[in-house]
This record gives structure tokens, C-alpha cells and sequence, in this order.
């Protein structure tokens, strides 16, 4: 079943939305074994967004605003991205027979991300500048052509995007202590915060969240009160200088009693490594910045130790490999029989 299916009566669809899914959603909220057990948390848990069907989060708000926009006549889709939105967009533009123009930052994008625009069919579009120019841009077009925006300045992004929280409330039988996730264009943050609060109005939950967020700090307009002209990250899926929902990150913070905060590239990369390393799970970059804010948090006697917390991994490590080389030995290279084998491995 995909999110529309399971959760139509939270969504803005009705009779006359066309059927659209990937089967998105319903992905996994994984126990930590490991990372738990050293940081002294009893319920830490990983939302696995990287086991949607193109690899992000990203498929539950496009196949609301694919369906929307089939609804509304629209048969052209065009979005900015840092990656993850164009290879969405292009999947469900490829599904339902629209055409699809993807504008991304010439040059910043992980090549896997723009392998799937690619195989997806979309026209790609690398626009000199960074990704703020290419939304900039994107946004004025959409304005004078009859072209849907697809960026989550769509206001059906979100509403797909707050599935996840209601999978985790359907999941845990409440909302967690605790909700960590990276911080981009902040959709994402707005959109859980509107789901948890909406199931709690339903009486589906007895609490709410604290909404925590992760920026990278060069790329950390939120945390620093104002945009970053040119921000810097290895993260690309945040690298992100002037946030859409910027408002929506900060009424969830500060409605949630929560916090936004930075973290370094080299704490991202490490984070990502140690979850790869010790609980099995790959995620990109991006998705390691939460648990790199929690390993802060934990040193800085910040989080409760018996509270359970959700820390989002918001897209699968296969999507950026090349970032996450750099952090690793290179594989052996050898000339040899199993004796040899053997010597160089130790055993
Ligand atoms: C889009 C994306 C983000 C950032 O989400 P926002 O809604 O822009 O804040 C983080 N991680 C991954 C993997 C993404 O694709």
C-alpha cells in the first residue's frame, strides 16, 4: 500500500485524485543495537527513509503532489534539487506519463541522484550557481509557464511528507520523547511537526515531540538567524544557504520545545561511518547529521536517558558514494593465491 492508500483521510485527496503510488512509505523504524547501548539510550530507534522506492523520504510528499498536480490537468512537472527531489519527481512523472524538468546545481549534485533524473526519462537541466539561483529560478518560471512546481514550497509535499510521523506514532503506539532529523530546505521538520500534531488532536497520541533539527555548520542559516550566501557541506542533500520553510523549522523548534543546531562535516562523516559500521545501516550524508547532533546532545547531558528517541535516516548511503569514500580505507588490492590472501588479512 502506498502513503495516499494508507492514509487518506489525513490527506488532501478525494474522489476525483487519480491513484498514484510506488508503494512509498511503511518503511522501517529499526531498534538500535549498538550506538544505543554506548550512548546509555534504551530506545533509540532509526526511521529508515533510504528503503523508499527511489532512496529519500522524498516519495511520500511527490506522490501527493503528482496526484494533485494529474488532478489539476497538469502533465509537466519541474522541480529545483540538490538530487533527491528530481529523481522523485522523475519516477512519478515516468509512472503516470508526465513530462519531467529537473534544474539542479551544476556540478553539486551526487552522481547516483542524477543517474536516476537520467534513467527516469526527465530533461536535466545543470544551471550555473548553487541550489537557492536554480529554486529562485524554477519559481519564476512555474509563475509564467503552465508548468506544476513541484519543490516543497508545494503545499502537498508536506502533506504526503507527515506520513512518516503517523507511521511512527502507529509504530511506537505514541509519539517518542525525541524526533531528530536534518535540516534543509525544512520541509520535512514542518511536515513531521503538522503530522504529530495532527494525530495528537486525533487522540492517535498522549504527547508530542520535541522537534530537534540538524544543520551542517556551513550550512546553517536557521541556527544563525540569517541566510548563508554560499554554503558549504559535504552533506548536498542540506547544502542549503536560504531555507523555503523556514518559518514552518522555526514555529516547530520552538512550539515543540525543541532545538536546531550544527554540526560539523567531519562529526557528519563520522556519524555516518559509525552507523554504517555498528548497526548495519548506509545513509547519505545528510541523514547522518541527526546522529551526529545526538552523539553532541548525549556528551552534553542533553537527552534524557530512558526517552525514547527517533532519529530520521532520511536517505539510503547508496545515493552519495563518493562522499562517503573519502572516510573509509580503500579496498587491498592483491596478486595472489589463498596463502597470501591469508598473510595480508591476519588470519
Ligand atoms: C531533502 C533531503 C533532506 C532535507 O530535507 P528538507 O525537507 O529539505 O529539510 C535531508 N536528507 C535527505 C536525504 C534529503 O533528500
Amino acid at each position: 500500500m502506498g502513503v495516499i492508500a494508507r492514509y487518506r483521510e489525513h490527506l488532501p485527496v478525494g474522489p476525483s485524485t487519480p491513484e498514484v503510488d510506488l508503494k512509498e512509505g511503511s518503511t522501517p523504524l529499526v531498534p538500535s543495537l549498538n550506538i544505543g547501548k554506548a550512548l546509555g539510550l534504551e530506545h533509540l530507534y532509526f526511521k529508515y527513509e533510504g528503503l523508499n522506492p527511489t532512496g529519500s523520504f522524498k516519495d511520500r510528499g511527490m506522490v501527493v503532489a503528482v496526484a494533485k498536480a494529474l488532478e489539476a490537468g497538469h502533465r509537466v512537472f519541474m522541480c529545483a534539487s540538490t538530487g533527491n527531489t528530481s529523481a522523485s519527481m522523475a519516477a512519478y512523472a515516468a509512472r503516470t506519463g508526465a513530462r519531467a524538468i529537473v534544474v539542479v546545481p551544476s556540478g553539486e549534485i551526487a552522481l547516483n541522484k542524477l543517474s536516476q533524473a537520467l534513467m527516469y526519462g526527465a530533461k536535466v537541466v545543470a544551471l550555473k550557481g548553487n541550489f537557492d539561483h536554480a529554486l529562485e529560478t524554477v519559481r519564476d518560471l512555474a509563475s509564467r509557464y503552465p508548468v506544476a512546481l513541484m519543490n516543497s514550497v508545494n503545499p502537498h509535499r508536506i502533506e504526503g511528507q507527515k506520513t512518516a510521523a503517523f507511521e511512527i506514532v502507529d509504530e511506537l503506539g505514541d509519539a517518542p520523547d525525541y524526533l531528530i532529523l536534518p535540516v534543509g530546505n525544512a520541509g520535512n521538520i514542518t511536515a513531521y511537526w503538522r503530522g504529530f500534531r495532527q494525530y495528537h488532536a486525533a487522540g492517535r497520541a498522549t504527547r508530542l515531540p520535541r522537534m530537534v533539527g540538524a544543520q551542517a555548520e556551513g550550512a546553517a542559516p536557521i541556527v544563525n538567524g540569517s541566510p548563508v550566501a554560499d554554503p558549504k557541506t559535504v552533506a548536498s542533500a542540506i547544502k542549503i544557504g536560504n531555507p523555503a520553510s523556514w518559518e514552518g523549522a522555526t514555529s516547530a523548534r520552538d512550539e515543540s520545545g525543541g532545538a536546531i543546531s550544527a554540526v560539523t562535516d567531519i562529526e557528519i562523516l563520522s556519524a555516518q561511518i559509525r552507523l554504517a559500521g555498528s548497526e548495519g545501516l548506509f545513509a547519505e550524508p545528510a541523514s547522518a547529521a541527526p546522529l551526529a547532533l545526538l552523539f553532541r546532545l548525549v556528551r552534553d547531558g542533553k537527552i534524557d536517558k530512558d526517552a525514547v528517541t527517533v532519529v530520521v535516516l532520511t536517505g539510503s548511503g547508496l545515493k552519495d558514494p563518493e562522499a562517503s569514500l573519502k572516510s573509509v580505507e580503500p579496498p587491498i588490492e592483491l596478486d595472489g593465491d589463498a596463502r597470501t590472501l591469508a598473510k595480508v588479512l591476519k588470519l
